[in-house]
């Protein structure tokens, strides 16, 4: 069996070793004689299954015991709109910062329950760089202040945390979520899809700080209030069961490999390499601020984009895949992500340095 190497920004690629475990307990979990997939979600078996990914998750990111991890429903996207209908309790506004297409799309939605000040755009420079603190235009009475840490799309990244004061921090960790260490108490809410860097599609994992709960919009449907999902673990309803169990099975290899501070050097030295090599090349580019650049998705353009097909023809054929860019920026992306191994970013380099010399 021959697998390939896979840059897709979403759904992504899996590690090898958690695809492999999910194989052999398949049809019998842990001599049971079923799949996660047909078990009850209320079965003492799947609440140890869920029970252990929440507690892995806990241990990776240090979370604190004042914060509830939920595990939902409908994507980031969904997202976009409980956020500002769990968390405006009796305000009227809510600060965005813009950097690129995820911004764009949470402020779209949020507009639809409330007032929202962007606080600051990097749109004036074609979303290639992370406004500064200094820049933040923050509003003391709005109810929260949501950004976008790595824009998926651009290959954007903060380099450091906003400071909001009292105002909770809001922020969509959708593509570097588990990539490097992170202060979870700085945060009043963090979400992020699984597809990514968690698991399978299907699952948004929030991780939301206590005091924030309840006191949601009254029009919020049930199963998208945060207190109902953390009052009932996360069950209220039926849960994504077989997304929340790879994720788990993602999260204990996570451990493994030394937790995230181990995943955090390797990501380094992965993103390193290729941006030196796109920087060097004099062939390829990367249009974003240095300090700003994601270590999770790293965009590039060829210089002649006539060879964008054969650049990706070729590289399919090396079995390097999902190389192209988002449709609203043209021109490669390479996701990195946490299972993406070293090895297939060397892999890429050395077909980048082929095609660049025989093409140059
Ligand atoms: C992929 C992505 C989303 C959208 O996720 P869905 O699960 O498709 O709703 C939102 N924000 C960021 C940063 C993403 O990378």
């Amino acid at each position: 069996m021959a697998r390939v190497y896979n840059f897709c920004a979403g759904p992504a690629a899996l590690p090898t070793a958690v695809l492999e475990k999910a194989s052999t307990e398949m049809l019998d979990w842990n001599g049971k004689g079923l799949s996660v997939m047909e078990m009850s979600h209320r079965s003492d078996e799947y609440v140890s299954i869920a029970e252990k990914a929440e507690a892995d998750l806990r241990g990776l990111l240090n979370i604190p015991e004042n914060y509830k991890v939920l595990f939902m429903q409908g994507g980031a996207t969904a997202q976009f709109a409980m956020i500002p209908m769990n968390l405006l309790r009796g305000k009227t506004s809510a600060d965005y910062i813009n950097t690129g297409q995820w911004s764009e799309k949470a402020i779209k939605e949020a507009k639809r329950y409330c007032n929202v000040n962007v606080v600051a755009n990097s749109e004036d420079n074609n979303f290639s760089y992370a406004p500064t603190q200094q820049d933040l235009k923050l509003n003391t009475d709005a109810a929260y202040v949501h950004y976008t840490p790595n824009e998926t799309i651009g290959g954007v990244a903060f380099d450091y945390i906003p400071d909001t004061g009292d105002v909770p921090l809001v922020a969509d960790f959708s593509s570097s979520i588990l990539s490097e260490e992170l202060d979870v108490s700085k945060f009043g809410l963090i979400y992020a899809g699984a597809q990514k860097n968690i698991g399978p599609a299907g699952l948004c994992i929030v991780i939301v700080r206590e005091d924030l709960l309840g006191d949601t919009l009254p029009s919020t449907p049930t199963a998208m209030d945060y207190k109902v999902a953390a009052d009932n673990g996360s069950m209220y309803n039926t849960p994504a069961t077989y997304s929340w169990y790879l994720a788990g099975l993602v999260f204990d290899w996570l451990k493994q490999q030394g937790g995230v501070p181990e995943m955090a050097k390797i990501n380094q030295r992965k993103a390193t390499k290729l941006y030196s090599y796109i920087d060097a090349s004099g062939f390829y580019a990367n249009p974003v601020k240095p300090a700003n650049r994601s270590i999770m998705n790293v965009p590039f353009t060829l210089k002649n984009a006539a060879l964008d097909k054969a650049f990706l023809a070729q590289a399919d054929e090396q079995g390097l895949l999902n190389l192209k860019g988002h449709r609203s920026v043209g021109g490669m992306r390479a996701s990195i992500y946490n299972a993406v191994t070293e090895q297939a970013v060397d892999a890429l380099i050395a077909f980048m340095k082929r095609f660049a010399s025989e093409n140059g």
